[in-house]
């Protein structure tokens, strides 16, 4: 059983009496892991505090201190990630044959890129005024960003969050989700090893009130928020009626465009895994993939045969593929939109059932759709895939703008350079060509329309955390 207190403020866990504690089960067997208290505003007043005191000695330290810091980060969580990836498996039912690269590594592999970065990031630059002298363009650090996690990949999005923030020379605080709290508790033993001073990170734990609670406190400058388009919408709102920095990267409904040349058994291997990794709850999941209708019949068999193939199990044993979702109400959502599916005229071709056994499980679905039904619209966030038919390369790509989402993409084909010519035709934020790595540690990631706004990652990610001041000599 892991206890995490309600807030983690300047180097410690702090056990307030007024707060409330909540349990957190496991999806697969319904035993209870652990229990978390849930701050109020006392403890997040605190934690911002203890952010806003750290800030001028963090901002002051130079970019090579700071990259070495999240260097050591990365090291440290490096050293513990057997640990971690259990920990993902048990509170979020992540395979654990994915968990150990899905969970971790994505997060190690962000510090480092910004361990990498950070010490030549071009924090200050000279250029020549219009009126003869020089003007010195600053980026200094926004100061204390509230960051707020969803449960699905928390140290993931917890890293595509520290890095860019810490590196900027700003101060956070870190709101993971009830559903999935506890490797912050590793996380913050690794902060503390890794000699990242205290109050640079802290942590307030709880639900929607306690996202409130920091979105709207008037000592946060800045909200970072990863999770779905409808709290994003509410969080960019009360940030705009404050004047107060706000970046969002929400969810995805995103395309995979499986060109008439694409090799057929490589493009379905890598399309399966892809699609389905963390059980289908990934924001970057390609959860549309477009056949050309000169090979459909030849594709959907070889497709539903390999969805078909995938092991439902216990997410502990790495022999399995797909685990449970993440609660009832998720698997709910997923069955719900399966019904309503049916009824729209799609055909459910394989899985969508609720195999023998406790848990929030449902098999791996392959659905043909049409792209106007509600399933190929809406995020379903579990393990169902639409396949879509078209005709030509260009009603693909019409096929693949047409969602309220822009997040990620991919384009297969023989022609790697012509998928490349296909992949800059998406409205998306990052695509890939002949592989579903939608994610480059160094590179920027976010998305277009309703996927959200700003980018973290990469030296883009950096200005996110900045201002820019222009002095004038
Ligand atoms: P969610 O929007 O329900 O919650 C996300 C976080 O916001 C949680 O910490 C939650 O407690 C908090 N929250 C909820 N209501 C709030 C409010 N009113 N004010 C402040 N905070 C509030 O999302 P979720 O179910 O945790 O995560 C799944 C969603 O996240 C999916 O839509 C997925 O696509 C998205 N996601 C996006 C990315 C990305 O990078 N674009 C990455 C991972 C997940």
């Amino acid at each position: 059983m892991i206890e995490l207190a309600a807030s983690y403020v300047a180097g410690k866990w702090v056990t307030s009496t007024a707060a409330t504690t909540v349990e957190v089960a496991s999806p697969t067997t319904g035993e209870v892991l652990g229990t978390v208290g849930i701050a109020g505003d006392d403890e997040v007043s605190a934690a911002v505090a203890a952010a806003r005191s750290a800030l001028p000695a963090w901002a002051q330290t130079s970019p090579a201190e700071r990259g070495a810091a999240l260097g050591r980060l990365a090291d440290v969580l490096t050293a513990r990630k057997g640990e971690l990836a259990d920990l993902a498996t048990a509170e979020i039912g992540s395979p654990r044959s994915w968990s150990t690269f899905g969970q971790v590594i994505t997060a190690t592999g962000v510090l480092r890129a910004y361990a990498a970065i950070t010490p030549d990031h071009p924090f200050t630059t000279s250029r020549p005024s219009m009126t003869g002298g020089v003007v010195d363009v600053r980026q200094v650090p926004v100061g204390v960003v509230g960051a707020i996690v969803p449960w699905n990949t928390p140290l993931f999005i917890a890293a595509l969050k520290l890095g860019p923030a810490l590196a900027a020379g700003c101060t956070v605080v870190l709101k993971p989700s009830p559903d999935a709290p506890l490797t912050f508790g590793v996380l913050m033993e690794a902060i503390e090893e890794a000699g990242i001073p205290d109050g640079v990170v802290n942590v307030v734990n709880g639900g929607a009130a306690t996202g409130e609670l920091l979105t709207e406190h008037p000592d946060v400058d800045k909200i970072s928020f990863t999770g779905s388009t409808a709290v994003g919408a509410r969080i960019a709102a009360s940030c705009g009626s404050r004047i107060r920095r706000c970046s969002t990267e929400l969810g995805g409904k995103s395309a995979a465009i499986v060109l008439p040349d694409a090799p057929l058994e490589k493009t379905v291997a890598g399309l399966v895994g892809g699609v389905m990794g963390n059980n289908g709850q990934l924001c970057a999941a390609l959860t549309r993939i477009l056949l050309p209708r000169s090979r459909y019949h030849e594709y959907l068999t070889v497709l539903i045969a390999a969805v078909t193939a995938l092991t439902v199990g216990d997410p502990a044993d790495r022999s399995t593929d797909i685990g449970p979702l993440i609660n009832k109400a998720a698997r709910d959502k997923v069955e719900g939109l399966l019904r309503r599916a049916r009824d729209e005229g799609a055909t459910v071709l394989t899985g969508g059932e609720r195999p023998d056994r406790p848990g929030w499980f449902v098999t791996p679905a392959l659905v043909e759709a049409t792209n106007d039904m509600e399933i190929a619209r809406e995020e379903v966030f579990g393990p169902v895939v639409v396949v879509i038919a078209y005709d030509d390369i260009s009603e693909a790509v019409s096929i693949a703008n047409d969602s309220r989402y822009g997040l990620v993409g991919a384009v297969w084909s023989a022609d790697e350079e012509h998928a490349a010519t296909v992949a800059a035709q998406l409205q998306a934020g990052s695509i890939a060509v002949n592989s579903t790595a939608v994610l480059d540690f160094g590179s920027p990631f976010g998305g277009f329309k309703q996927s959200g706004i700003g980018r973290e990652g990469g030296p883009e990610g950096i200005t996110g955390f900045v201002e820019y001041q222009a002095i004038i000599r």
